[in-house]
């Protein structure tokens, strides 16, 4: 951008308003950027894209979720959801069009892969959900999780450079941004030596190598014993505690035995579990989720073998919040 405005015979501080727009005040188009002369706000705008997203729907659930489904500009959409709780304010966004893993029990594997998302169209997504956050709920997102539609580390070059625009650009701390992952062992790897502390957590699901590969097709390609070898490698570099991700379904992940693999299977790392209740989804209407009682017992299991767990609520069920939910109702 400096050479833009250099080639225009502009001063050099040009630049540095425009980025003060860009990061601080999360502008959405070059017209409000209005200690920009006016007549170089319409060449910026044809050098550079701001908005690559538009809102093609927004729900609000009575919990104060607010979900968005986005419009990318050739007529992909995807979807980002912010979730206030008490002390925070977390957004969820989308880092694929789609999804090519395939996970049995998620809605947007259902669909298959669109495409990639470039690092532009998921920090849109942050800007967007930002403005909201200011306006409707008086306070800014605290944090951010790569829990949306589609695989962070299937996409990793415009994931990092998203990550880069979130935590340099906009200032959120590291530590508050989570990507989440399958399992992809190289990218978990380039995750590891990057110097910030991203946060990681591993979507699980299953402790054992049959059950995993009955519920995610990915643990074909990279089986535990190689993936915790990886995680262990990225908790050596990174000190930090790893989470895992464990949907609970009736009848299917949820047997106490299950809690006691999980616990043998993480000997020696330091990690906490986030046990999920299954979001019923329509193209497996057989499944259902786990008990409260089954989610205590499984819960309990883990205690006693000397592994934290906490149970996610549900959030935003009445918007249809959980992933790739909206999409799916509304292409019926
Ligand atoms: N691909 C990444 C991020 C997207 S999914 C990953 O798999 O981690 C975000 C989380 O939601 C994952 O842990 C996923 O397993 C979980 N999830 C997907 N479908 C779900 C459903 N129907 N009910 C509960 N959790 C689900």
């Amino acid at each position: 951008m400096g050479r833009f405005f250099e080639e225009r015979g502009e001063p050099e501080y040009r630049a540095g308003q425009v980025e003060k727009w860009v990061w601080e005040r999360a502008a959405r188009s070059f017209d409000e950027m209005t200690n920009i002369p006016a007549a170089l706000r319409e060449p910026l705008a044809e050098a550079y894209s701001l908005t690559p997203v538009e809102p093609d729907y927004v729900a609000r659930s009575r919990d104060g979720t607010i979900k968005h489904l986005w419009r990318l500009d050739d007529g992909e959409r995807v979807e980002s959801v912010l979730i206030p709780t008490r002390g925070r304010l977390t957004l969820c966004l989308s880092s694929q069009a789609g999804c090519a893993l395939a996970c049995r029990f998620c809605a947007t594997g259902y669909f298959g892969f669109r495409r990639q998302l470039r690092a532009a169209e998921i920090v849109a997504q942050y800007r967007e959900s930002l403005r909201v956050a200011r306006e409707e709920l008086g306070r800014p997102i605290s944090n951010v999780v790569y829990m949306g539609m589609g695989e962070p580390l299937a996409n990793l070059d415009a994931v990092i450079g998203s990550l880069r625009a979130l935590h340099e650009g906009f200032g959120l701390g590291a530590r508050r941004i989570t990507v989440s992952t399958v399992g992809l062992i190289p990218g978990i790897l380039e995750l590891a030596r990057r110097p910030e502390p991203f946060e990681l957590a591993l979507s699980l699901h299953a402790p054992t190598h049959d059950l995993r590969l009955e519920l995610m097709p990915i643990e074909k390609r990279y089986p535990l014993p190689e993936l915790f070898e990886a995680l262990r490698t990225y908790q050596s570099y990174k000190n930090r505690r790893l989470s895992f991700e464990y949907t609970l379904i009736r009848g299917i992940n949820d047997d106490p035995a299950l809690a006691d693999a999980l616990a043998d299977l993480a000997e020696g790392l330091i990690c906490f579990v986030n046990l999920i209740p299954f979001n019923p989804i329509p193209s497996r209407p057989e499944w259902s989720p786990s008990s409260p009682s089954a989610i205590e017992r499984f819960s309990a299991g883990l205690a006693a073998r000397g592994v934290g767990s906490a149970v996610r609520r549900p959030r935003g069920r009445d918007i249809a919040a959980a992933c790739g939910q909206l999409r799916l109702s509304r292409e019926g």
